[in-house]
């Protein structure tokens, strides 16, 4: 099986190497060519040709090539169809806001949660991301834009806390200096609802933020459209997100009825009761705005 390098960090990255005959130092010299998003192992051109020739027998570089680009006649977004190393695809989206450039992200090939409302969740699920495969999704688009992207927002096809052990290591890797060196507070991980990884990223205490999309104000609404929501339920969702904000003093955002049953209407009021300050409930803000936005996230390209 091919390793997967561009997922290491600097100490497995030591290892790997020491334990295969070559010196230590020679991790500093690999790394630094991942900043500088090489390609191939040829370009490395300060390693010895053995160690090239090692790590083409025996590793990868992960990429997401850009294989398809929309820009929005009416804004500065951009969405992208990205290509993955064995062929398969998934989408980003850059967002262009005041504080600076914010790169909306996958972490799966398609999603099992199955909510009705999603073009993902219908499409079943292939696979999951590589650290490197989403970390290459921002370097696509850095690429692409020309300037470097601040923020980063977990919410693009896949469900993050389902595949829990990459987006952590993710997190560490693309906040190290010998990555992007994106800080944990300009990452959003949005999730829909997963309690115990809930509970378990709130102990990590990594400062990210943390978006749970609700999307209807009480059980009976919600479990027709976010099967998820027959396993955790509201209230339990609430519960979690209260101890997230208990843990790392943050805020969490709710997002609430991207897409309300004809009839209902959705003013969060059940939802923001069971709140605690520190959260806020995006139901507050205008449905149309929050739904064109919801839209431009997760259109398929
Ligand atoms: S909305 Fe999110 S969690 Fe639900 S199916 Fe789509 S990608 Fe998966």
């Amino acid at each position: 099986m091919m390793t997967d390098i561009r997922s290491m960090n600097l100490s497995e990255l030591t290892e790997y190497l020491t334990e295969n005959g070559f010196e230590k130092f020679r991790a500093k010299q690999v790394l630094s060519w991942f900043r500088q998003d090489v390609s191939s192992f040829d370009e490395m051109t300060n390693l010895p040709a053995r160690l090239r020739a090692f790590l083409k027998e025996n590793a990868y570089l992960a990429k997401a090539d850009i294989v398809r680009t929309r820009r929005s006649a009416i804004d500065d977004t951009v969405k992208y169809l990205f290509e993955l190393y064995d062929g398969e695809y998934v989408e980003g989206v850059l967002m262009r806001y005041h504080h600076g450039l914010s790169v909306c992200i996958s972490t799966q090939v398609g999603c099992k949660m199955g909510c009705t409302f999603c073009a993902t969740g219908k499409s079943g699920f292939s696979r999951s991301l590589t650290a490197s495969e989403m970390i290459a999704q921002i370097r696509s688009a850095e690429t692409d834009a020309g300037e470097r992207i601040s923020n980063v927002v977990l919410m693009g096809m896949g469900e993050p806390f389902d595949n829990y052990d990459n987006v952590i290591r993710f997190l560490r890797l693309v906040s190290s200096e010998d990555s992007l060196n994106i800080g944990m507070r300009h990452i959003t991980i949005s999730t829909c609802g997963i309690v115990p990884r809930m509970r378990e990223f709130a102990d990590l205490q990594l400062q990210c933020g943390l978006s749970v999309s609700l999307h209807a104000p009480d059980d009976a609404a919600r479990s027709r459209t976010m099967p998820i929501n027959r396993r955790y339920p509201i209230d339990e969702v609430i519960a979690a997100s209260k101890y997230y904000v208990k843990k790392t003093n943050r805020r969490i955002r709710h997002a609430l009825s991207c897409k309300p049953h004809p009839g209902q209407q959705c003013d969060g009021s059940g939802v923001s009761e069971k709140l605690d300050q520190k959260a806020e409930c995006l139901c507050q803000y205008p449905v149309r705005r929050r739904c064109q936005r919801h839209r431009t996230q997760n259109a398929r390209l």
